[in-house]
């Protein structure tokens, strides 16, 4: 499929296919947009079956970066790397050593980072060709697990919706269905928790259902009867798409903010979520604590105004809902016009 015609094309700068026979690498990198700055994104890793499919997540990812960047007011635009290829069987050093080969001829326009399929050990190997890539072990100098300040712009982005929606600031008391107790899902289990919330869970892995059992008191359900239960906000911290076709009208909670990306299956169950009276908080506005971890690592930002940028999560929250309720939109479609105003200039901050 050509590139400029291309459903997912929507004015990348740069597109850029990179190919080193030795090492076998296969590599797309795009680079969407660098208005407010260099572009930023990870390195995923997958078996695609087709080079198009590589080339459809790229276009669509290196967006989806752009628009969280300026979401998160970082001077920053969007990229993203796919290698074509089984991180399971096909990793090697050449190949993230070749990959940074070609990401140091594109001069800092691109900085990539871990993703799925790749690990700091990979981005180590890839900063022996380049400085452009975040995302490495505090032991080489690098920040770290991004996944503690994604729970912690969750934990204050949740808090921006129960305001917003319920009228309420204080937590404690209101249940939450929390789906998938990973890296990022079990931390903002805790912070719930300590924060005087219900817990009822869902994981595909029981060792983290008993932890969250024994440690927070949660309440466990099978993986499919998350969205039945009867809950204040469902928190999607595992999969996109959970909410789509078969499970948006089984939501009884009236709020959906969580750590997943691409949450809604298709644009339109945003506003089947509002004709609910279900508020929204988009994905990539309420889980941006990553990026703003790994773009502290590159800019070398003082750890506490990592922090603070983080908590501004809850405040760009509200600036969300607060366009949305006045002009009657969706969250998702306010986000989408703040970040291409601040992308276009016509904003200097989201939440000033
Ligand atoms: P993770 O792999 O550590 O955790 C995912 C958890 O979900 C695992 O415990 C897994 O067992 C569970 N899970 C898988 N399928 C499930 C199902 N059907 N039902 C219930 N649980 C299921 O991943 P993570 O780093 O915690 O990220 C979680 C989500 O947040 C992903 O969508 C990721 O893209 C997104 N995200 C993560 C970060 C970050 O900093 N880690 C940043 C932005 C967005």
């Amino acid at each position: 499929m050509s590139v400029f015609d291309h459903p997912e094309f929507f004015d990348h700068e740069q597109v850029v296919h990179v190919r080193d026979r030795d090492s076998g690498l296969q590599a797309i990198i795009a680079v969407h947009n660098t208005r407010l700055g260099p572009s930023l994104g990870g390195c995923r890793m997958w078996s695609y079956a087709h080079e198009d499919d590589a080339l459809t997540d790229v276009l669509r990812l290196s967006r989806g970066m752009t628009y969280k960047a300026a979401m998160a007011n970082l001077p920053l635009g969007g990229g993203k790397t796919v290698i074509i290829g089984n991180a399971a069987s096909q990793k090697s050093p050449a190949l993230f050593q070749a990959l940074g080969r070609a990401i140091d001829r594109l001069n800092g326009s691109y900085i990539t980072a871990e993703d799925v399929g790749t690990s700091p050990a990979d981005m180590l190997e890839i900063r022996k060709e380049t400085k452009y890539v975040v995302g490495l072990d505090p032991a080489n100098g690098g920040r770290g697990d991004p996944s503690p300040a994604t729970a912690l712009g969750c934990f204050v982005g949740i808090k921006a919706a129960v305001r917003a929606h319920l009228g309420q600031s204080d937590l404690a008391g209101l249940t939450v269905a929390l789906q998938g107790l990973g890296h990022v899902g079990f931390d903002l289990a805790r912070q719930l928790h300590e924060a005087g919330v219900r817990l009822i869970v869902s994981d595909v892995n029981t060792m983290n259902i008993d932890r969250a059992v024994q440690q927070f008191g949660a309440v466990a359900v099978a993986p499919n009867a998350i969205y039945d239960v009867t809950a204040d906000i469902y928190a999607p911290c595992a999969l996109g798409a959970t909410v789509n076709d078969h499970t948006i009208d089984r939501l009884t909670a009236k709020i959906v903010a969580g750590c997943a990306n691409n949450v809604l299956a298709r644009p339109e169950h945003g506003d089947q979520l509002m004709a609910r009276g279900i508020l929204y908080a988009p994905d990539y506005v309420i889980n941006a604590g990553g990026v703003i971890k790994v773009f502290s690592e590159y800019a070398a930002m003082p750890l506490a105004e990592m922090e603070q940028r983080v908590l501004d999560i809850e405040t760009t929250l509200e600036t969300v809902f607060k366009k949305a309720a006045l002009e009657n939109i969706t969250p998702a479609k306010a986000a989408d016009m703040l970040a291409e105003q601040r992308i276009s200039g016509l904003n200097q901050a989201v939440a000033a």
